[in-house]
């Protein structure tokens, strides 16, 4: 392994890496640094956001460009705002002694003005994202043409996100003599593709193997319904007490819903997704970093150059569409030398999707179960103990003793240390005590809304008839469809989705029957009314509620079409008036269901306390 000085650093570098205290130079260092400082050519440097390479490219740019000029000469197009920033910092440390060095970061939901100003006053480095950029080379606020190097970093990031035309575009305004450094975790085909496009004859080096996930990462998939998904991730939170992690959604309504879902039952946790204003992403990121949030809940795009080098677990709520994207998330844990988890949360019909990823990470999941109620409560009273432990004593208890002592005058050792224990274990105990188990075999019927369950067993749902049907234009997936997207509901919400004729069913969690309920008393699709009530039938298609009441069949389809005023025998209104034990039957089946949710008061779910 070779040192700094051995790769050719100059002393202002070096001395900047002894304060930062790096001790030896990481793999994609030592392969790159040698090369970018001895030749001027272009480079295609696959390596995970962690493995320092923004010292791979940072360090020889610093070398290389000339301080006293006030000339661009560097530019740097990163995906994000975040990583752009992260990257400007970075190379200001590893600067810190070239005196004259100027590195300005150009992004956008930033004063343009302000940037514009920076560059202006001599920029040898540009760090930016590709929209920004493009914007500021169309308003002639930069001068790009004289630059000799410019890095691509997270090029498979930048061209996810889009920004192909951008690159090119911004790379048009550049000499074609300057040397091109490509960085990117994987190497799909539009890599390629930039690669032969913009770059002549470059070095390769990969550091690990090709689209492979960083080592330091182990990967763990847990199989459970698909509506149990929150109930999961709480439990996988909660039976690792000192999680520091990233979850993973895929969409941002499911984002905020799980972030609020999160810190309502008591969790460190902050959402992070494109619908939050810049100001509210910096605050959440702020947050983040210094460990008052300790579950950052996250979209892809949104997530996109995290820099947080301890986050211990990144748990996938939902499997990304593509099995490349499930790369850069499980790379946001196992940075800097660290291990990491990544735990992918699925439901039966996505375990096949775990086999696609696997072949493109090249490593095998572990299947293993979600802890069961008795495992958390066994380690959280263990964190619990480690932790009192560990506490330092505050004295200032000492003049208090004697009063202590006379109170617990009669209680021994053992019992003392229960009651102590109990003050904060009981709310995780009763929480668990009768809960059920979440992992699903693989012996079992699928969870898609296709297949075959036990449904009498889920007392925790409503199953709900709706008045519309394949008549109406709906499948299954349509139904499912419409359904969360006038109640507004998450992914997982609406289940069990049967569709008939002219009618169909769903089920939804008991704590939402409420809002669907109130939210179809006055629903028109297609200017007809449209009609949810609870279904007397819990199963799925089965007979029971056709054999106990055919008429109420009948007249719901009889219903169909009808305006409200005609009075139909199928009219909601008509049934809820004339049918006085109907109406008593609907009435105490709401007021039964309407517990507030996850049952309980807040008192007596577990609350994570704050690590800080
Ligand atoms: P990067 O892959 O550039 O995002 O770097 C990840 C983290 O590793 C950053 O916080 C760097 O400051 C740090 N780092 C980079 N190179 C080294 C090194 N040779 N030794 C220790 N830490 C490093």
């Amino acid at each position: 392994m070779s040192t700094f000085q051995e790769l050719g650093l100059n002393e202002d570098l070096l001395n900047a890496i002894t304060d930062l205290g790096f001790k030896t130079p990481s793999e994609v260092q030592e392969k790159a640094i040698p090369i970018l400082l001895e030749e001027e050519r272009d480079l295609v440097a696959l390596a995970q956001t962690g493995t320092g390479k923004t010292a791979a490219f940072g360090f020889p740019m610093l070398q290389k460009i000339d301080i006293t000029s006030r000339t661009t000469q560097g530019l740097i197009l990163s995906p994000t705002r975040e990583l752009c920033l992260q990257i400007t910092n970075e190379l200001k440390h590893y600067g810190k002694h070239c005196n004259g060095l100027n590195v300005v970061a150009i992004y956008g939901g930033a004063s343009i003005t302000e940037q514009a100003r920076q560059v202006k006053r001599g920029a040898q480095i540009i760090v930016a994202t590709p929209g920004r950029m493009k914007d500021m080379i169309s308003r002639k606020l930069v001068d790009i043409s004289k630059i000799q190097y410019s890095v691509l970093d997270e090029a498979d990031e930048m061209l996810n996100m889009g920004f192909y035309e951008d690159i090119t575009d911004i790379l048009s305004h550049t000499p074609d003599d300057k040397s091109t450094w490509l960085f990117s975790a994987t190497m799909p085909k539009e890599v390629s593709i930039i690669a032969k496009k913009f770059m002549y004859d470059p070095t390769e080096i990969t550091v690990g193997n090709k689209n492979e996930s960083t080592n330091q990462v182990s990967h763990e998939y847990y199989l459970v319904n698909a509506r149990d998904r929150y109930q999961a991730l709480k439990r996988l939170s909660d039976a690792n007490p000192e999680i520091f992690s990233v979850v993973f959604c895929r969409t941002k309504r499911d984002t905020q819903k799980v972030a609020e879902n999160l810190i309502e039952d008591g969790y460190n946790a902050g959402a992070l997704h494109g619908d939050l204003s810049q100001n509210q992403r910096d605050l959440v990121m702020k947050s983040f970093r210094n460990r008052q949030i300790q579950t950052l809940v996250a979209t892809d795009v949104a997530a996109r150059g995290i820099d947080v080098d301890d986050i211990t677990h990144v748990i996938h709520y939902q499997l990304p569409d593509e099995p490349e994207i499930y790369t850069h998330r499980s790379g946001r844990t196992g940075r800097a030398g660290k291990t990491g988890i990544s735990m992918a949360i699925v439901s039966k019909s996505e375990v096949r999707r775990i086999k696609s990823i696997e072949r493109i990470i090249k490593k095998q999941f572990e299947k293993k179960d979600i802890p069961s109620g008795t495992d958390i409560v066994e380690v959280q009273l263990m964190a619990l103990a480690n932790k009192i432990h560990k506490t330092e004593t505050n004295h200032e208890i000492d003049k208090h003793l004697e009063s202590i002592n006379e109170l617990f005058a009669d209680t021994d050792k053992d019992e003392l240390i229960k009651k102590f224990f109990s003050v904060e274990f009981n709310r995780f105990f009763n929480y668990y005590q009768k809960s059920k188990d979440l992992t699903v075999s693989d012996s079992r019927g699928s969870d898609r809304d296709s297949g075959g369950r036990d449904y009498e067993k889920q007392s925790n749902d409503t199953r709900y008839f709706i008045n519309v049907g394949r008549k109406d234009g709906f499948d299954w997936m349509k139904l499912k469809d419409f359904l969360k997207e006038v109640l507004e509901l998450g992914r997982d919400d609406v289940f069990k989705v049967d569709v008939k004729d002219s009618f169909s069913f769903f089920n939804t969690e008991k704590t939402l029957q409420e809002k669907v309920l109130a939210f179809f008393t006055d629903y028109k699709h297609d200017g007809r009314f449209v009609n949810v009530e609870v279904s007397e039938n819990r199963g799925r298609s089965g007979g029971g509620r056709r054999d106990r009441g055919r008429g109420k069949d009948d007249r719901r389809s009889g219903g169909r079409g009808r305006r409200r005023d005609e009075k139909p025998r199928g009219d909601r209104r008509s049934r809820r008036s004339d049918n006085s034990e109907n109406r008593g039957e609907r009435r105490s089946r709401r007021s039964d269901d309407s517990k507030p949710r996850r049952s309980g008061s807040a008192s007596d779910r577990p609350r994570r306390s704050r690590r800080k």
